[in-house]
């Protein structure tokens, strides 16, 4: 259901950024600095050998003609002369130039040419020095130019260690985000993060010590090393790790599990070091390590093979944070979607021995999210964020924000100022499915097939009194799916009852029914609506204690594995067992189609009306299905009475 959620944490303006970010800036500077020398020597030539082009005379007609009385005046720049003539009448004087011999005095020259004194004596003669600015420039610049590179960079390394960043150190290793804490464009506070209230006030004494670890030091106190954030992806971990460190006012480094692991073997570990290194020297300060699990798998369970990098990373990791001080005052805070796989090694006392949940967020809190993420953007006047936090349980605080998002794109797509409700709505249904693939055209008979398909989910879902009431159905095509039938599920179910799941296969199966019934034959369609009723029917069984066969037992562990500890594809029960739970779940399965059965061929009609409306118009909402269903003599579901039965 994560479309586009991942906003990467962008590095500083400055100092922060990733490493990559400042050789590129280096090269910028390399650059910059080629430029202006060509310039300045293209400058330079405009001075020196530019203007008109002087007519070129041999040093013995200089002499002639300054035995005739012709030259005015000769500049003599080291073995090039500069002849002017006198102007007779004309305003534009005329300069020639020539050059003299090589190493011997101008006078000398023009003496061996038979020059008269006399006649030299009234040219005035100048000697430009040789040593000049430029002159000295021109001699010079091969040997200063790479000094004064070296300079530069010297330079700019110093600025980067003294100044907003440490990057220096990390050059070319670490590949850590940094936002520092005077960075106010990346400052994120708590204020930020809407909901997860507990979560940030488990965090919220974190920040406080980092706040002022003396008041903490001076009791005796022992401070967290670790902390270990768990939610599902997009519910906002990297946010609240970045928002503890805003709150606090403390260097960020961010870097991620499968970036440690990713490019050469060996520079894993030295990775962490770097890290460990730079965190420490910026102390206070937060390190964030995102996928913890990428590197802190459970050791040897074989998941992608025992991978001796990951390994030695993991140690490294563990290491580094053992070896803290307890005035160090550096955080390390990581998030997991998969607590379960986790290393027992690593969620040890003393190492990430804080765990906060962080859950999807409930009704309030989706407001409370949709609420942050419509700051700076123009809403209309039917806008109501209630509602849409209504419809979208489920939702991450990541989908909410691809939502909005969604909104704003499509309102300015269609060249309006304003956000209506209708794009939000719109964009929940993009988000949880895809684009519509308007392009993807039906034939006349599979549209048939997946109206049918729709009205069996629907009607199902609409009769049978502990399923999830219906708000909407659709058979325009959606991402994979051909169409679909929106259920608005009870508000933030914490428990799930048998009979609740015992309904749900059998509105799973409406959609296989149908097809089978009416047509006599089935399509490929159904076979994502099997595999969740079939996955659900054996959760049943297996972990929910939810069958008469097994009665009370769990026979597998969160997700199929236990705990910290077995690796996957540890069972726990024999091969007999395991085929009693196939016949079990295959049990339970027929009997939920079974109910599917009667209540499509005894509301035949409802179903016809249903499909036909559907071919007609595509897309049903929630008031017009319930007006069909009324037609048919079925009372439509108030979302209230489902309450009371729960
Ligand atoms: P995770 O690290 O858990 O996968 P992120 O922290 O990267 O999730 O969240 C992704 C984005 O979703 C955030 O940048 C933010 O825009 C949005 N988001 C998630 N949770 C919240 C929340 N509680 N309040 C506001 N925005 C949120
Ligand atoms: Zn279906």
């Amino acid at each position: 259901m994560n479309l586009f959620n991942k906003t990467p944490l962008k590095g500083g303006k400055k100092g922060g950024g990733m490493l990559g970010g400042n050789n590129m800036k280096f090269l910028t500077q390399i650059t910059n600095a080629i430029l202006v020398i060509i310039i300045i020597s293209f400058l330079f030539s405009m001075f020196f050998g530019g203007g008109v082009k002087s007519e070129n005379i041999p040093v013995s007609q200089l002499a002639t003609d300054i035995n005739l009385g012709l030259v005015k005046e000769i500049k003599v720049s080291g073995d090039n002369l500069s002849i002017t003539y006198n102007t007779l009448g004309t305003t534009t004087p005329v300069v020639k130039i020539s050059q003299k011999e090589i190493g011997t005095a101008l006078t000398d020259t023009l003496s061996n040419y038979k020059v008269s004194q006399d006649k030299l004596d009234a040219v005035k003669i100048d000697i430009v020095s040789d040593q000049g600015f430029w002159y000295w420039v021109g001699n010079l610049a091969p040997y200063l130019l790479p000094l004064i590179f070296i300079g530069i960079f010297i330079w700019y390394l110093t600025r980067q260690i003294k100044g907003p960043g440490m990057q220096a150190f990390s050059f070319g290793q670490s590949k850590a985000r940094i936002i520092l804490p005077n960075d106010k464009k990346q400052r994120i506070t708590f204020a930020d993060v809407a909901g997860a209230k507990e979560a940030k006030e488990e965090l919220a004494e974190v920040v406080d010590f980092l706040k002022n670890p003396k008041k903490f030091l001076e009791i005796g106190a022992k401070i967290p090393k670790g902390i270990l954030l768990m939610g599902a992806s997009g519910t906002g971990k990297t946010l609240l790790a970045r928002a503890v460190a805003g709150e606090a006012n403390v260097a960020f480094f961010s870097i991620s599990g499968s970036e440690f692991v990713e490019m050469f073997v060996g520079i894993g570990a030295s990775r962490v070091r770097d890290l460990f290194k730079m965190a420490k020297s910026a102390s206070p300060s937060i390190i964030f390590i995102d996928e913890i699990d990428a590197v802190g798998r459970v050791r040897g369970a074989g998941m992608g093979g025992g991978n001796d990098e990951r390994e030695q990373t993991l140690n490294q990791i563990l290491v580094e944070m053992d070896g803290f001080e307890p005035n160090e005052k550096v955080i390390v805070m990581a998030a997991t979607n998969r607590p379960d796989v986790l290393d027992p090694a690593l969620v040890r006392p003393g190492r990430f021995d804080r765990r906060v949940v962080i859950d999807l967020p409930d009704r309030n809190d989706r407001e409370a999210i949709l609420q942050v993420h419509s700051r700076e953007k123009p809403f209309g006047e039917d806008v109501n964020l209630k509602v849409i936090a209504e419809r979208t349980p489920g939702f991450s605080g990541a989908d909410l924000y691809s939502l909005m998002n969604e909104g704003a794109i499509l309102a300015a797509r269609e060249n309006r100022k304003k956000i209506s409700q209708f794009d939000l709505v719109r964009s929940i249904e993009k988000v949880m499915m895809g684009p519509e693939r308007k392009s993807h055209l039906l034939s006349k008979k599979e549209k048939e097939i997946t109206a049918y398909h729709e009205a069996g989910h629907a009607l199902v879902a609409s009769v049978l009194p502990f399923a999830d009431p219906v708000h909407k159905i659709s058979i325009i095509s959606r991402g994979r799916a051909a169409g679909y039938t929106l259920k608005l599920p009870l508000e933030d179910r914490k428990l799930q009852s048998k009979k609740e799941f015992l309904d749900d296969i059998a509105v799973s199966l409406g959609g296989y029914v149908a097809e089978k019934n009416i047509f006599g034959d089935i399509t490929t369609g159904p076979s994502n609506d099997l595999q969740v009723s079939s996955a659900l029917a054996r959760e049943m069984v297996t972990r929910y204690g939810m069958s008469d066969k097994f009665g009370p037992i769990a026979l597998e562990g969160d997700g199929g594995k236990t705990m910290f500890g077995h690796g996957v594809g540890d069972r726990e029960y024999s091969d007999k067992v395991s085929s009693q739970i196939d016949s079990e779940v295959a049990r339970i399965m027929d009997e939920a189609m079974k109910k599917a059965e009667t209540i499509l061929s005894e509301h035949r009609k409802a179903l016809d009306s249903i499909a036909k409306t559907l071919m007609e118009v595509e897309t049903i909402e929630r008031d017009n299905f319930e007006k069909i269903l009324v037609a048919n003599g079925i009372i439509p579901k108030k979302k209230q009475d489902i309450e009371h039965q729960v």
